[in-house]
């Protein structure tokens, strides 16, 4: 094994992995890369088809991102934020808040829920981004509603918001949760509108995206409406919904169906709930351009979400339906995958209610030591300045046009249920037969294997139970595409056969 390996197993605690099946094998152990492509220590190459845990959007060693961190670098790399502002964050902020606008452009009511995002609050990473919402929700509801009753969140059962004690708190992954039970407090969940395997869907499964042929009379909505409404007449109404727009990522993968945000959270905001949007995955463009590769589902009016052409692409999921959130928490591509930073964008509204005199102690009291980081700052100035650059919007839109044709492939295997494709984020649901959607036993670990399956093909992924994730970074060409998906389909078929 080589000597960097044996340092690894010797030493280092790796996230979210049982180390004992870690320590049987060597590590792959990466050193360079350039653009999609990532070499490790044998000289051996690798497509980075999750984009480094969903983080990296232009690709690795990025000349024009390499140039602003250097740029900055050469200044000064952090100062910190308690007592002083510095360039970089002060020019991201105000790019942040150009960028959160809604597409297309209506006026916005400066007050008021649903008013324009115009402030930045800066932290380290995506369960600090959501902390800092989750604060600020709670202590802005305490302060204009009164201490009692306590405020309470809603969120979507499967969602994952992060690690924090907070973040975990207003998750709904029972696995991740079960461990904390005794630490988190409790927030109530509604469920995931997660066609493939809705209750309520009547359609017998087909080879298709379960959102395009599904049968249901949006019972996942009218569930939401029943929840605010009981907590309406119990005198408990909910202080926030928070939620993952457009996909829920580590729930699997849950692509939601058009409109169903738009009603959600119209339902939630008549509520009187705050709006805190979870964009760290679906955030900088990830989300598509607004070329919706989805049909409406059968006996329903066409998708009427679609954006006029002449407005930019959409950086936010939420942009593609018009939802105003109260708080947007950005992290993993705000930097384009260099350096962990984070973001809470939030209104006037929010912001006023922490303004007083010094001796009244409404400060928000919350920060961390790198809050405001310049370099990181530099680098999330210099991605935007790329996603914003007509040539990113092309090769997005034609990259996401791509997958969808590739991902057809799938459909021959039996043991491929369901292919859910948003923008460039696609979750490939494994099961033992598709005709009867039966499931594979977690410890099964039938996504695992078909992860190193496709490791052995040079192509680098992380499954989430049974589901596969494909999320290449932006500057993947169409043959690295091809190859990435090939991988997928041969590495299913290597592990699971034709099918039982
Ligand atoms: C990854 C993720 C987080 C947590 O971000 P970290 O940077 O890993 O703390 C929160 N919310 C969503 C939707 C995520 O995908």
């Amino acid at each position: 094994m080589n000597p960097i390996a044996q340092l690894d197993q010797a030493h280092v605690w790796h996230p979210f992995t049982q180390m004992r099946d870690w320590l049987r094998r060597e590590p792959i152990v990466l050193l360079e890369g350039k653009g999609a492509v990532l070499l490790d220590i044998h000289g051996r190459e690798y497509l980075d088809a999750n984009s480094s845990i969903w983080t990296n959007l232009h690709g690795h060693n990025h000349p024009q991102l390499n140039a602003a961190l250097r740029r900055q670098l050469s200044k000064v790399a952090h100062t910190s934020a308690l007592g002083f502002a510095n360039e970089p964050a002060s020019q991201l902020a105000a790019a942040l808040v150009q960028g959160s606008k809604p597409i297309p452009e209506a006026r916005a009511a400066l007050e008021g829920p649903g008013a324009a995002l115009t402030k930045v609050f800066y932290s380290d990473n995506g369960s600090t981004a959501v902390e800092v919402a989750l604060k600020l929700a709670y202590e802005f509801t305490r302060r204009t509603h009164g201490a009692k009753p306590k405020p309470r969140f809603l969120g979507i059962k499967g969602a994952y918001h992060g690690d924090t004690v907070g973040a975990v708190s207003l998750g709904h992954i029972d696995l991740f949760h079960r461990a904390y039970a005794g630490l988190i407090f409790k927030s109530d969940s509604v469920m995931a509108p997660y066609c493939y395997r809705c209750p309520f869907n009547r359609a017998a499964p087909e080879r298709a995206d379960a959102r395009t042929y599904r049968r249901c009379n949006w019972e996942c909505v009218v569930g939401v409406e029943r929840q605010l409404a009981q907590a309406k007449k119990q005198k408990r109404p909910y202080a926030g919904f928070v939620f993952e727009p457009r996909i829920q990522g580590a729930a699997g993968m849950i692509a939601q169906p058009d409109g169903w945000l738009r009603q959600v959270t119209e339902a939630a905001r008549a509520h009187g709930a705050l709006l805190i949007a979870d964009e760290v995955m679906t955030g900088f463009g990830r989300t598509g351009t607004g070329t919706s590769t989805l049909t409406a589902g059968a006996g329903e009016k066409a998708n009427t979400v679609g954006k006029p052409s002449s407005d930019p692409a959409p950086l936010f999921a939420c942009q593609h339906e018009q939802v105003r959130p109260d708080f947007m928490c950005l992290a993993k591509g705000l930097t384009g995958g260099y350096l962990p930073m984070a973001a809470t964008l939030t209104t006037e509204h929010i912001f006023g209610a922490f303004l007083g005199d010094y001796s009244e102690f409404r400060s928000f009291f919350h920060g961390h030591s790198y809050t405001g980081n310049q370099l990181g700052a530099a680098l999330g100035l210099a991605s935007l300045a790329l996603l914003n650059s007509s040539a990113s919007g092309r090769a997005r839109s034609r990259l996401e046009t791509r997958m969808a044709k590739q991902l057809q492939q799938l459909w021959s295997i039996p043991s491929v249920g369901d292919v859910r494709q948003v923008g460039l984020v696609a979750g490939v649901e494994l099961v033992r037969d598709w005709k009867s959607r039966a499931q594979f036993d977690l410890a099964e670990q039938a996504g695992i294997r078909v992860c190193d399956a496709m490791a052995s093909r040079g192509v680098l992924t992380r499954a989430i139970g049974n589901v596969v994730v494909l999320m290449p970074p932006y500057c993947t060409s169409d043959y690295q595409l091809d190859r990435m998906v090939s991988a997928l389909a041969e590495s299913i078929v290597e592990v699971h056969g034709r099918g039982e």
